[in-house]
């Protein structure tokens, strides 16, 4: 999946450091989109390569990944170059090496945070950033931000040999996904994944099972995993806002995974491989 990297390792501690051009790694975003070097296979760019004159002060130290820092810019004024380009989060889906794209899409899920939180939503004041700790706080009223993360389920709906894939409205293209959605307040992981079930496709579960879990910072949430088994009627009543289609599919009739850096296709996988 997307945070397997390997022997490289993640390190989220706040540990800022000051920036080597030529070692750390700019995470420059514009409306939605990356900075990225458009090569063969496109990469994350080093400080140095920053195109035009450098404000350091608009660098904001991310995370490192094995001793090498990753700065977020939080600026969007870089202009695009032959070789330095604007381009969709979607690309970071396919690149290789796996800790970069890991890279990229953390680092836009730290970016939306801190881009959404440069004012106290308590009384207005300009946010300032704590030096020791990733923490955001007001100087006015002693309000105290921390980063914000989504919980999120997903749900591998099993009926004998079959499992529930579905595909989401108004997406195209794409494999089939999972029942999946957003933990709202007050429930637990299990009662998100009955109030989803129910929601999007009508049915009722029982024998619920933690699986697995992933940051995923495209929606700035974490996924976790759940199997369960049908528990009554296998008749789906589709809700048409969330999903086009939801289908019951034979083990055999799976077809393989096509990525594996999401949860929802290890799921898939695992099911059709028997191992579920
Ligand atoms: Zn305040």
């Amino acid at each position: 999946m997307l945070q397997d990297i390997g022997e490289k390792e993640y390190h989220c501690e706040y540990l800022p450091t000051a920036p080597d051009l030529d070692r750390d790694y700019l995470l420059a975003f514009n409306k939605g989109r990356i900075l990225l070097i458009s090569r063969e296979n496109w990469l994350i760019p080093k400080l140095a390569q920053m195109p035009g004159e450098m404000d350091v002060s608009a660098l904001q130290f991310a995370f490192k990944i094995s001793g090498v820092s990753f700065f977020l810019y939080m600026k969007e004024d870089l202009v695009e170059t032959e070789e330095l380009k604007y381009t969709g989060l979607n690309m970071l889906r396919g690149m290789k090496p796996l800790w970069m794209a890991f890279a990229g899409v953390t680092g836009f899920h730290l970016y939306r945070w801190y881009t959404g939180h440069k004012f106290c939503g308590g009384c207005g004041e300009p946010l300032v950033h704590k030096s020791d700790e990733r923490e955001l706080a007001c100087p006015k009223c002693g309000l105290e931000v921390y980063p914000s993360i989504s919980p999120a389920v997903i749900v591998g709906i099993i009926w004998g040999n079959k499992l529930l894939l579905t595909r989401y409205a108004g997406r195209t293209g794409g494999g089939y996904a999972l029942v999946a959605g957003f933990v709202e307040i007050g429930e637990t992981l299990e009662d998100t994944v009955r109030r989803e079930i129910f929601e999007e496709v009508g049915l009722r579960v029982k024998d619920i099972r933690y699986y697995d879990s992933q940051p995923w910072g495209f929606s700035q949430s974490v996924l976790a995993g759940f199997f369960a088994r049908l528990d009554g009627s296998d008749e789906i009543h589709l809700e048409p806002k969330e999903l086009s289609e939801a289908v019951w599919v034979d083990r055999e009739n799976i077809q393989p995974a096509n990525t594996d850096i999401s949860l929802t296709s290890k799921m898939i996988e695992a099911f059709r491989r028997g191992e579920i």
